[in-house]
């Protein structure tokens, strides 16, 4: 197996370079858009529109695949995967931050955030196959930093500490990494027998899906059971490319869950998520979290008011399976933690008598009288 640090050049090396040079020296031009020249090929752009992409551009460099260019509507300028994709000039202003979580002052490595007691995430990349234009980890992302030589650090500092039980792979995107990297990452922490849970939280099936190959299924398959979390936020990135990779995830015996963030102009709206969270169950997919967005500088034009996230969850249970909700979170500024902010369908307490407001509008009582609990007192909850 090969050791981290090294890399090999071919088959998957599309993640790196523009252009692959093979040893007889054809040159074969990968399939991403990265610059305002390149993307007039494919739209119409006036001066004003072009300055202003490349302005922005400078700041948050662009990645677009070619497969999810062919998704997009590109005669109109409101489509969902183009503002999820085209830089505009909203993200020139100043206001949010480059880290609204707070996630250096977190990081036990450089790679390592711990928040939360027993799990951590293992920041193992710092490319992705799209620079989404409202990434919370846009202050890394595609600027060349290199998490690579923190890897056998972080694995050892896993290993040492009692508390982490599940490890989150994130970055940037874990499956931008080459498979026997990949590989070598699961097989070391499937060592530490006090590992029970490992997620893998991806884009690339919405955004490049044929990026991946049989080896990170084979990955996958020999390392399993992994929970694959995938980001996805709007209906039109379920594709058929898309499908038949969450096919091949769940043939090759993972977990596959979703998270979305919701977003102004891409999925504010109760009838688009209901379509996405409808969807995605039928590809077998369980929606998990929706995210209220973070407050990232430069992309403040994609925030949603909380009233407006709490009436879609809202319309989203009165219409949708149980099966089909997620979560709606919203992770506190500054690195507090994920807490939900559902709509309150217990509206006032009387005595005994709670009241709930039922999906019709109407009023329901239950009376609250459950006999004293059969705690015996050991006290073990009070030591956390
Ligand atoms: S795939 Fe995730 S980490 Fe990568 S740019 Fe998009 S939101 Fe950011």
């Amino acid at each position: 197996m090969r050791q981290l640090g090294q890399r090999t050049e071919g088959r998957i090396s599309w993640h790196f370079r523009n252009v692959i040079e093979d040893k007889e020296g054809t040159k074969t031009t990968l399939p991403f858009i990265n610059n305002t020249k390149q993307l007039a090929n494919y739209l119409t752009l006036d001066e004003q529109l072009k300055n202003e992409i490349d302005a922005a551009s400078r700041l948050y460099p662009i990645k677009i695949s070619e497969y999810y260019f062919s998704i997009m509507d590109r005669a109109d300028p409101l489509c969902p995967i183009r503002r999820q994709s085209i830089p505009s000039g909203e993200e020139l202003f100043e206001s949010g931050t480059l880290d609204p979580l707070n996630e250096k002052s977190y990081s036990e490595t450089p790679v390592f955030i711990k928040k939360y007691r027993g799990r951590g995430v293992f920041l193992v990349s710092a490319e992705c196959a799209m620079h989404c234009r409202f990434c919370n980890r846009r202050r890394f992302v595609g600027k060349g930093w290199n998490p690579r030589k923190y890897l056998k650090e972080t694995l050892s500092h896993i290993e040492n500490n009692n508390d982490i039980k599940e490890v989150i792979l994130s970055g940037g995107d874990p499956f931008m990494l080459a498979a026997d990297e990949l590989e070598y990452l699961l097989g070391y922490l499937r060592s530490i027998r006090r590992i029970t849970t490992i997620r893998i939280s991806s884009r690339v099936p919405v955004v490049f899906p044929n990026g991946l190959c049989a080896e990170h299924f084979n990955v996958i398959r020999n390392s399993k059971p992994i929970w694959i979390i995938i980001h996805i936020n709007h209906p039109r990135e379920i594709t058929p490319d898309f499908a038949e990779n969450v096919k091949r995830f769940r043939d090759a015996g993972g977990i596959v869950l979703s998270q979305t963030v919701l977003l102004r102009g891409v999925n504010d709206c109760p009838f688009v998520m209901m379509n996405l969270f409808e969807n995605l169950i039928g590809c077998g997919v369980k929606p998990y979290y929706l995210f209220q967005f973070d407050e990232v500088k430069g992309a403040m034009h994609f925030k949603v008011s909380i009233k407006k996230g709490v009436e879609i969850m809202r319309f989203l249970r009165k219409n949708l399976s149980g099966l089909a909700l997620p979560y709606y979170v919203c992770d506190i500024p500054g690195g507090l933690g994920k807490v939900p902010i559902d709509y309150q369908y217990m509206k006032r307490r009387k005595g005994d008598a709670v009241y709930f407001e039922g999906f019709s509008g109407k009023t329901g009582v239950y009376i609250d009288d459950g006999k004293k609990d059969n705690c015996k007192g050991c006290r073990l909850c009070m030591m956390t």
